[in-house]
């Protein structure tokens, strides 16, 4: 936002210094957008490696020294940890603060963070949809954002200029902005991200128990048998679910405990549809199995057509 003057923020503390949180760092420091950032992560590994690589200027082991006389808190831990985080540094926070997150869900953290916030400070929560399978300190980049949707989901009380802050500071990441209920958000992406996620880790597993069962069966001592099947003949498809379920353990149980109802009720559809599948090749049904796939065609074209297919970053699984 041009009318914006930098740095946006005296200081900013981020908690959480991974993929997102160390992204969003460099870029800050890329853009001047901060006069300083102070860093806060579970262990000491982490604080002296984001130290090292120099997107902190300060590290702290307890939350609430990172995020004192802070203009803006970014809340980047898995989702699970934000109502602990939100208990501890409360007493803490300037008023006039802005505190905002990048959890991959928002009812939840609404519901985690919001009651324990001073009426004084301003909470907009957010979801940059952007992301690679890599996590950690060491996994970051500043363009990780460019050209990627970041939701923001405040609340309809809302101070307007805070919002206003948090959006410039998505636009000059390279995001395109939406405002969006957190209820309609957590819908939205059960469907485009955490059911992906769920299938990819379920298709992954019965491909390697297949895969014990397979190699059971072998008589040949041949080198080539020996080498896993389901490996050795992996294609675009299955390398892609691979990919996906190498994302973070922790992050994505606590998004799936943290998205249960829409995930479950998206997920009951999903079985509908698939099952409706299961019986079209049974039955030898050739017509509905391509006009399905027609259309579903279709829609990876209208992604490509909408700049989203992904060109910037092969590796990307968005969370
Ligand atoms: P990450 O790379 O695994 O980093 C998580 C960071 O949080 C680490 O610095 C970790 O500290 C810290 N942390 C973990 N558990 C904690 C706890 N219980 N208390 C305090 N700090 C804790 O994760 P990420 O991929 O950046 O994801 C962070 C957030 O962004 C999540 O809420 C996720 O839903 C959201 N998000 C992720 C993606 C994605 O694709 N990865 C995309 C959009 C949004 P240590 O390093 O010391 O363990």
């Amino acid at each position: 936002m041009d009318s914006m003057k930098k740095p946006f923020f005296n200081k900013v503390a981020v908690l959480g210094l991974g993929l997102i949180g160390s992204s969003l760092c460099l870029l800050i420091k890329q853009e001047g957008l901060a006069g300083t950032i102070a860093g806060n992560a579970r262990s000491q590994a982490t604080l002296d490696t984001a130290l090292e690589i120099g997107f902190i200027d300060s590290a702290h082991s307890s939350p609430t020294d990172a995020v004192e006389d802070a203009d803006l808190i970014v809340l980047a831990t898995p989702v699970g940890a934000n109502k602990k985080i939100a208990k501890a540094i409360c007493q803490s926070l300037k008023p006039g603060a802005i505190i905002t997150d990048v959890g991959s869900v928002k009812v939840a953290v609404i519901r985690d963070v919001a009651p324990y916030l001073p009426k004084e400070v301003h909470f907009v929560p957010g979801h940059p949809v952007a992301g690679t399978e890599h996590s950690g300190p060491t996994s970051g980049f500043p363009e990780l954002f460019a050209n990627r949707y970041c939701i923001l989901t405040p609340p309809e009380e809302t101070d307007p200029k805070s919002v206003a802050l948090v959006r410039a500071l998505w636009e000059t990441a390279g995001s395109i902005v939406e405002i969006m209920d957190a209820a309609h958000h957590d819908r939205v992406l059960a469907i485009t991200s955490h059911l992906p996620h769920l299938i990819a880790y379920t298709i992954v597993g019965t491909a390697s128990d297949l895969e014990g069962q397979l190699r059971n069966k072998k008589t040949s001592n041949s080198p080539e048998e020996k080498t896993e099947e389901v490996i050795k003949f992996s294609a675009g498809g299955f390398r892609d679910f691979t990919r996906i379920a190498a994302s973070d353990p922790i992050m994505w149980r606590d998004i799936f405990l943290n998205n249960k109802d829409a995930v479950l009720e998206l997920l009951g559809r999903f079985i509908e549809d698939l099952t409706a599948m299961q019986r079209a090749i049974r039955w030898e049904e050739g017509e509905t199995l391509e006009s399905t796939f027609r259309r579903r065609r279709q829609i990876r074209r209208d992604i490509i057509e909408m700049g989203q297919a992904g060109s910037f970053n092969p590796n990307e699984t968005e969370g």
